[in-house]
């Protein structure tokens, strides 16, 4: 898989003495969650994947170099079940998911480690990693922290629909890849599926309201895509990496600077 990680912040590429050398109290050590998974016809079935490399590759870039931070092998499968159907999506069970980063955690920690940092970029992923960011500190100890997606940016020039509902395969994602690896996008090949209308709010929503409803993307977007693709330009997706990185560097950068010892 292509990587935007600095080879100085790859854990992978260390030797064990090397490893033994990082200084325990301090080290930050970032685990890339995301998936492989069906993205429309016009995307690869590692979007995710890029992009949470990408992102985190330019955010790692951003950091001082006094600033211990690791970026580990990520995850590249995830809880992907809300795609299944379509072909290619290859789906961990919510249990299997779980039991690989407490697994992960429980070698981490006996390696004396302290801090770690679930880095997620697959919506499917979420609120097991919220789960699993406070087991980890309670089984384990590590000070875990959880961080999502782009860092909270609020990807100006999108209209408002695709800001509420350009879940998948749209817009965002799109732009990303056009500004990173253009190649892998069929720009002859959009397709505009739609969860919901913002002109008509419902009780019952998809994602974000009080009462939800589980959605299968099989149930309403029979190409795959749940958004709109077709205003992505690699210039929006360039800007919007610039930002993202400032923000996830700045996260990073308050995550490492974070006591270890509970605050009294
Ligand atoms: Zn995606």
């Amino acid at each position: 898989m292509k990587t935007w990680i600095p080879d100085a912040r790859n854990f992978a590429y260390l030797n064990w003495k090397q490893v033994d050398a990082l200084p325990r109290e301090s080290t930050l050590l970032v685990l890339p969650t995301a998936a492989i998974e069906q993205h429309g016809h016009h995307l690869p079935l590692a979007t995710d994947t890029l992009i949470n490399n990408l992102l985190l590759g330019h955010a790692l870039s951003r950091l001082p170099p006094e600033f211990p931070v690791y970026a580990l092998p990520p995850v590249h499968y995830g809880k992907s079940n809300e795609h299944i159907g379509f072909p290619g999506t290859l789906s961990l069970g919510a249990a299997t998911f779980m039991a690989v980063l407490r697994d992960l955690g429980a070698s981490l920690s006996s390696a004396r480690f302290r801090k770690l940092v679930l880095y997620n970029t697959h919506g499917g992923n979420s609120s097991l990693i919220d789960v699993m960011a406070r087991d980890l500190r309670a089984e384990f100890g590590l000070r875990t922290f959880a961080l999502h997606g782009s860092g909270g940016i609020s990807f100006e020039g999108q209209s408002p629909q695709e800001r509420a509902y350009g879940f998948h395969a749209g817009e965002v994602e799109t732009a990303l890849l056009l500004a990173s690896v253009p190649e892998l996008v069929d720009r002859t090949a959009y397709t505009v599926n739609y969860i919901a209308d913002i002109a008509k709010p419902e009780v019952l929503r998809p994602e974000n309201a009080p009462a939800v409803f589980a959605w299968l993307t099989r149930d309403i977007a029979p190409s795959g895509v749940l958004g709109d693709p077709r205003p992505a330009t690699a210039e929006k997706g360039a800007l919007w990496l610039d930002q993202a990185a400032k923000r996830l560097a700045a996260a990073l950068e308050a995550m490492s600077s974070y006591p270890n010892q509970p605050r009294p």
